[in-house]
């Protein structure tokens, strides 16, 4: 194989950088320039994407490479929830994207499909938005992800975003990975962190990866948009200030072609009508995990949350023994929540239960073994039996 690294002498300003960014100390500064050890280079291309000079390239390979369009511009995608309001991960997402568009020295965009929303696009302007590009036509009523897909793909390709961000929620699921395969580009979805690598300009997506017990950190160098997904209460909310001015661009919706197997939503169940609060929604979380020993067990539970005004959750084993349906389940394949309190019982604190709650404000953890992992985050540990404590707080704030 011919392939090798070179280097434009002309564009290195010997920085550094890829000397540091090399794993295999591969590369050194020399006074005047930089030199290579071939001997010890595997190609990997970390000098490659840390050069901020763009000096360094694979010589063969250099043809081949996927050429990268010109984009600007951070985007969010304003998920509309059924009720007609914009999901309150839309506006984590402008928080978090204004600051990822403040290191990128670039505009905060956000992408809107429905019908009759213009009043939405005003929301996202006071949220943060530099500009919103709407889409708004009686055939984009009902949320068809086909259709929502096919027209953020359509505005995605005339305005070139470089950051396409959307939520994790059942909609986002739907919507977000066809959106990656028409535009051609990568997805990393539930992200818990997102940031700009400061040498490359590159969105870093990080997200728990091999059964949550490493973070993963992601980026997508040869395409764009780079798109990620991101859950709800990961970040805060960015904070609404009506006086904020931004330009709503209108889209015409006319050009969008639409060709769906799926022509009409004919009835939504929705399933949180039936049931206690979101748990994505509640300031107090009373959870219960396998210590809980059966489903009478979070009746007791159910009792102190309904004392606080808060709700119950629950650990993955409480979910799996069919004690409490899956909707009320925190964790990697559950639900992130962030509450004021937590109050944690009988769950151990295995690292796919904490990634969906440890940024809660007041975590309040009882557990029988002192040495229980959720100690190890929690603010107040109670070692006890939960049928001597949860009783203990329900007299106390009875009387
Ligand atoms: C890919 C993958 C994804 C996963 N996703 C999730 C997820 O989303 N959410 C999740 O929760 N888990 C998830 N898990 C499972 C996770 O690894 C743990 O198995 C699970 O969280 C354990 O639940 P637990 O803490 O309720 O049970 P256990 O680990 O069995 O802990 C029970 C705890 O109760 C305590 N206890 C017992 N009796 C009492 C009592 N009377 N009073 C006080 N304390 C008592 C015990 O000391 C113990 O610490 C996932 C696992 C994998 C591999």
């Amino acid at each position: 194989m011919n392939e090798k690294i070179i280097i434009d002498d002309t564009l290195c300003s010997l920085c550094g950088v890829c000397s540091t960014a090399c794993p295999f100390g591969a590369i050194a500064l020399s006074e005047d320039k930089v030199v290579i050890d071939f001997s010890a280079c595997t190609l990997c291309g970390a000098c490659i994407d840390s050069c901020p000079c763009g000096a360094i390239a694979r010589s063969e390979a250099s043809q081949n490479a996927p050429q990268i369009p010109d984009s600007s511009g951070v985007w969010v995608w304003g998920e509309i929830e059924p009720c007609g309001r914009l999901s309150p991960v839309v506006f984590e997402l402008l928080n978090i994207g204004r600051k990822l568009a403040g290191k990128r020295r670039c505009e905060l965009g956000l992408v809107i499909v429905g019908h009759n929303i213009a009043h939405l696009a005003e929301e996202a302007i006071a949220r943060g938005a530099d500009r919103v590009f709407l889409i708004d036509s009686p055939r984009f009523e009902q949320f068809i992800e086909e259709n929502h897909a096919e027209a953020i793909a359509f505005a995605v390709n005339k305005y070139s975003p470089e950051i396409l961000l959307g939520g994790s929620t059942l909609s986002g699921r739907r919507l977000m990975p066809r959106l990656a395969v028409r535009l051609k580009t990568g997805l990393t979805a539930d992200c818990t962190d997102l940031d700009i690598d400061d040498a490359t300009g590159l969105l870093l997506q990080t997200r728990p990866a091999f059964g949550g017990n490493i973070m993963a950190t992601i980026a997508c160098p040869n395409h764009r948009p780079q798109m990620a997904s991101v859950r709800h209460k990961v970040f805060p909310e960015a904070p609404a200030d009506s006086s904020r001015k931004g330009e709503i661009v209108t889209i015409d919706s006319g050009e969008i072609a639409i060709n769906t197997l799926a022509k009409a939503i004919i009835e939504r169940i929705d399933e949180s009508a039936e049931c206690e609060m979101p748990i994505t929604e509640a300031d107090i979380i009373v959870a219960g995990g396998r210590g809980v020993g059966g489903a009478e067990g979070f009746e007791l539970l159910r009792e102190l949350a309904s004392l606080l005004g808060g709700t119950i959750a629950a650990s993955r084993a409480a979910v799996d023994a069919g004690w409490v349906p899956y909707n009320r389940q925190v964790g990697q394949t559950g639900r992130t929540v962030a509450p004021k309190l937590y109050i944690a019982c009988g769950i151990s604190g295995a690292i796919q239960h904490k990634v969906g709650m440890q940024t809660s404000e007041f975590i309040v953890a009882i557990n029988k073994d002192k040495s229980a992992p959720i100690f190890d985050i929690a603010n107040i540990g109670i070692v006890g039996d939960l049928f001597e404590v949860v009783p203990s707080l329900i007299r106390e704030l009875s009387t």
